[in-house]
């Protein structure tokens, strides 16, 4: 088995272990592949492990890498997003993590209604306060949830975010929770968390992640 395979067995493994500990069904958590920086011949090396549903965070990147690769792939765009860079993504990807602001969120769905595709979305929230990192502040999440209502040619989903870089573990599931809280207040109706990278997705199903976004650990080192 190669490397890349055996990491990902391992994975899979734990997510299953950790959703029956937090009782709840093993397929509550899908496992996106964060292949940005791998290339193609390590994104196959999933392919051929099972793996499906694979994230990028460059539009140039997810452009280049997704036509040489097979066509039934589900890609997430997890990256900051441009203005400019809408119609690129559009092209490949079936989901996009990181709307962020609603002018961001109607140009896709204009250009979603142009191109003649329906992206599923989520709005990312920067719960940490961080300056430095994409997101929405939380104060903005009312007027974002009344443009993603208002969409018409786009799925929203739920929301994601990431925990603070080097938060501790109190710290990171005072963040995920709130994500979880945010989501039954705002829209009880939808069920989608993206939260969780290599380093905490542990603590991410425990408070209800639905899609952990996993690059380290199962492709090594950037
Ligand atoms: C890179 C990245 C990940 C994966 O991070 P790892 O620590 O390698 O698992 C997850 N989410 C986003 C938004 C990323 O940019």
């Amino acid at each position: 088995m190669s490397y890349i395979a055996a990491q990902l067995r391992e994975v899979r493994q734990r997510i299953a272990t950790l959703a029956a500990a937090a009782g709840r069904p093993e397929d509550s958590v899908r496992l996106l592949a964060v292949s940005k920086t791998f290339p193609v011949e390590a994104i196959l090396e999933a392919y051929r492990a099972g793996q499906r549903a694979f994230a990028e965070n460059k539009a140039q990147e997810l452009a280049a890498k997704a036509p040489l690769l097979p066509a039934d792939i589900e890609w997430h765009f997890i990256g900051h997003l441009q203005g400019n860079k809408v119609a690129q993504v559009l092209r490949h990807a079936a989901w996009i993590h990181s709307v962020d602001s609603v002018k961001l969120l109607q140009r896709i769905d204009r250009l979603a209604g142009e191109a003649g595709v329906t992206p599923n979305i989520l709005l990312e929230l920067n719960l940490g306060a961080e300056a430095d990192k994409t997101g929405a502040p939380e104060s903005m999440l009312p007027e974002l949830v009344a443009a993603a209502r208002a969409a018409t040619h786009l799925h929203w989903q739920g929301l994601m975010c990431m925990a603070p870089l080097d938060a501790d573990e109190v710290t990171t599931r005072r963040v995920f929770s709130r994500l979880r809280e945010l989501l039954s207040q705002h829209a009880p109706e939808l069920t989608e968390l993206s939260m969780g990278m290599s380093g905490d997705y542990a603590i991410a199903i425990a408070c209800g992640s639905t899609m952990v976004r996993i690059g380290t650990a199962i492709f090594g080192k950037r």
